[in-house]
């Protein structure tokens, strides 16, 4: 078997002390902490060497002109990076999964990249389907995906193991699927579309967090705004609320989002799918006095990159100010952000800034994250 990319490792040496940070778990040296490049092909394993160029300070792998230099795999001394160690991280993740979930759930994410100890190395379940997405040139480079992916179908017994590559899906196991992957989340019936679907097909980060949703949702009317394909409009509706709207502006996940209400055994007039802009319809709604009890927004990433912060953050205070402006009295928020860019402490300043924008007082009932199935390092 080789599970990795086994060239000559490369040596690369600080040429700043970084390594309290790269202890302390820091998982990316940029270019500019980096004595010099050596020319090698993307994925190359690498050595990295304190600023003397001594000691080694962690082992991983390399890219000359990507975006992240070096990515950590392993800052223990002298860890050689081969199969034994990459079966060790998948085994140590598969460990966990299998603590935090039973056949009620059988849709997590089983590698979580860095989190997990396997740089650029993603991989979500969806029943016996797994999809791999692997984070740049690099990661192509360094993780053997075919090799990866046959081990992982023996190891958990699946019948299908996908790459999703931007916009294109292979089948490295089995045969692509024809229709929607079909599988629960919490006993609830549910579809990925890994094909055309967003991320892998669902955004199954967001977990838990419906679930807490869903607490909050008997007898209320309640408006899923970026909704896709109705996660959260389902557990409202399991949760006993009175009417439900999804909206979203992407035609082909709202008629998931229905098909997902009726597999829940749901009411059909208790549910509403709305194609528009959610910033338009908010102001529409807000001019017409419209009130909703439960208010769920939950947009893409409006910050991608560092650039793009002053702007998103504009976008927030917005989205938020007008969510603010159409719920009831005594009504709840749900406001989410995936901007990796905008820290939780940042974004909760925002929902302050968008509710005193909308002239609302606001009582925090929770912040929360991702799911224990979305380690970080
Ligand atoms: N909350 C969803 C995930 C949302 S993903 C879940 O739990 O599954 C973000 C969604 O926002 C996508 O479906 C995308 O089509 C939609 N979207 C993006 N921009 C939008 C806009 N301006 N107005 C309405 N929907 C938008």
């Amino acid at each position: 078997m080789a599970l990795l990319n086994n060239h000559k490792p490369v040596q690369l040496q600080l040429s700043r002390n970084l390594i309290k940070t790269i202890k302390r778990g820091h998982r990316w040296v940029y270019a500019d902490a980096l004595r010099h490049l050596p020319n090698a092909p993307a994925g190359t394993p690498a050595i990295l060497l304190d600023t003397r160029g001594g000691r080694e300070i962690a082992r991983g792998y390399y890219d000359t002109h990507g975006a992240i230099t070096f990515r950590v795999c392993s800052n223990q001394k002298n860890m050689p990076l081969n199969d034994v160690w990459v079966m060790k991280q998948m085994e140590r993740a598969i460990a966990l999964r299998q603590t935090l979930f039973n056949q009620k759930t059988n849709s997590y994410r089983l590698f979580n990249g860095e989190g997990d100890g396997l740089p650029g190395l993603v991989c979500d379940i969806y029943a016996d389907t797994a999809v791999f997405n692997l984070d740049g040139n690099a990661a192509h480079g360094f993780w053997k995906i075919e090799e990866i992916g046959k081990w992982t179908a023996e190891k958990l017994s699946l019948r299908c193991v996908l790459i999703k590559d931007k916009k294109q899906v292979t089948a490295i196991v089995g045969t692509l699927p024809v229709n929607p992957i079909e599988f629960l989340e919490n006993d609830y019936p549910f579809s990925a579309d890994v094909k055309k679907g967003q991320k892998t097909g669902f955004f199954i980060d967001q977990r838990d967090n419906r679930q807490r949703l869903e607490r909050y949702s008997n007898g209320k009317t309640v408006i899923n705004m970026f909704g896709y394909t109705g996660g959260f409009s389902v557990y409202a509706g399991r949760g006993g609320a009175s009417k439900v709207i999804t909206l979203d502006s992407a035609a082909p996940a709202l008629q998931m989002a229905d098909a997902h209400w009726q597999n829940n055994n749901l009411p059909i007039n208790t549910h509403e799918t709305i194609k528009a802009d959610a910033f338009d319809y908010l102001i529409q709604a807000s001019k017409q006095g419209k009130k909703w009890d439960v208010v769920i927004l939950d947009p893409p990433s409006f910050a991608p990159n560092e650039k793009s912060v002053p702007q998103a953050m504009a976008a927030y205070t917005k989205l938020i100010a007008g969510g603010a402006a159409i719920i009831s009295s005594g009504g709840i928020l749900a406001a989410s952000s995936c901007s990796s860019h905008i820290n939780s402490y940042d974004f909760l300043k925002l929902c302050e800034e968008g509710l005193s924008k909308a002239r609302k007082n606001g009582d925090i009932l929770g912040i929360y994250g991702q799911p224990a199935d979305h380690p970080a390092p």
